[in-house]
């Protein structure tokens, strides 16, 4: 009792900077995560509901940091947005996955596509399309077998500008996806003006489904609204096989959830196809 004011003062002293300290430490360790290899692309597989097999995978970042352990990209990639450590974090995930993909096809898994969700600071970047095929080109792959996901909240700036450059992205080949579909204000005022290939309905919408009657009639009518506009339906966070059920039944075109995989590391994703297909 007698060391309470010395912890009190402690105590608040963490309070008061908790946050702030762990920020800074993280943006201070971010600066080095490319460097010290502490960044890896997980993939999760993407399966087409009428086949069953792997069609596709979804890149998602992991950062392993050695004191910490494992940070959810949820949490370092608005810090790397905010500090400009976006850039490099972002050339990387795009080398790696052309690098990735052109593996998957020396296997003999060329019918693979390979999405990768892009930042508010690659869209925004004039010279995206440029570097892509740079990129693609030393990598060896053609930019038809990358995807590009995207969310609303990209898009908002200028929704001409993001016009002439989703054109100019898929004149060269690449396929666009809006996703976390139906989370924001103007889905449907984006749906209308800017010329998606796919759109990945939210797991907000998947989970429970089977369960909830208002879920049934917003998913039923954005999956027959996106097939009349001619883009492919995916639904994300698929856990359960009555979750499954619905979307199957209801014509969507492909899946990605826990039910079928986790996000796995390059290796054990390659294996996991490899097993699958029939070659
Ligand atoms: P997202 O693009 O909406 O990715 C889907 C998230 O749902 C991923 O979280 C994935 O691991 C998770 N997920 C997949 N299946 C299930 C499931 O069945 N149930 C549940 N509960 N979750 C599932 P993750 O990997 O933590 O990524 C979070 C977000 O971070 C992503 O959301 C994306 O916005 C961002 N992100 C990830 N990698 C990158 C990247 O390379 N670049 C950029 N700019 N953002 C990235
Ligand atoms: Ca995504
Ligand atoms: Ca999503
Ligand atoms: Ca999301």
């Amino acid at each position: 009792a007698q060391t309470l004011g010395g912890n009190r003062y402690e105590f608040y002293q963490k309070l008061l900077s908790v946050d702030w300290d762990n920020e800074l430490a993280l943006e201070i360790d971010l600066r080095h995560a490319i460097e010290r290899q502490e960044l890896q692309l997980y993939y999760q597989p993407k399966v087409d509901l009428r086949t069953g097999e792997i069609v596709g995978a979804e890149a998602l970042l992991r950062w392993f940091q050695q004191a910490k352990g494992f940070i959810s990209p949820a949490k370092f990639i608005p810090i790397a947005e905010e500090t400009g450590l976006i850039k490099p974090i972002s050339d990387w995930v795009l080398k790696t996955a052309c690098k990735h993909t052109k593996l998957l096809h020396q296997e003999g898994l060329g019918f693979i596509r390979v999405a990768v969700n892009l930042s508010g600071y690659q869209f925004n970047q004039e010279e995206l399309p440029q570097q892509l095929l740079k990129i693609t080109l030393s990598a060896g792959i053609e930019p038809k077998f990358i995807e590009f996901e995207l969310t609303e909240s990209l898009l908002i700036a200028d929704v001409k500008l993001a016009v002439d450059k989703l054109k100019l992205l898929k004149s060269l080949g690449i396929k666009i996806a809006i996703d976390d579909f139906g989370t924001r204000y103007s889905s449907l005022n984006y749906l209308q003006q800017l010329p998606f290939d796919i759109l990945k309905i939210d797991q907000c919408f998947v989970r429970d489904i089977e369960h909830n009657s208002k879920k049934q009639a917003i998913t039923k009518a954005i999956i027959d609204m996106a097939h009349q506009l001619g883009l492919k339906v995916i639904a994300e966070g698929v856990e359960t096989a009555g979750e499954l059920q619905f979307l199957c039944q209801n014509g969507c075109d492909e899946m990605q959830g826990y039910l079928f995989s986790r996000p796995l590391p390059f290796r054990d994703f390659k294996q996991l196809v490899k097993s699958k297909a029939i070659l």
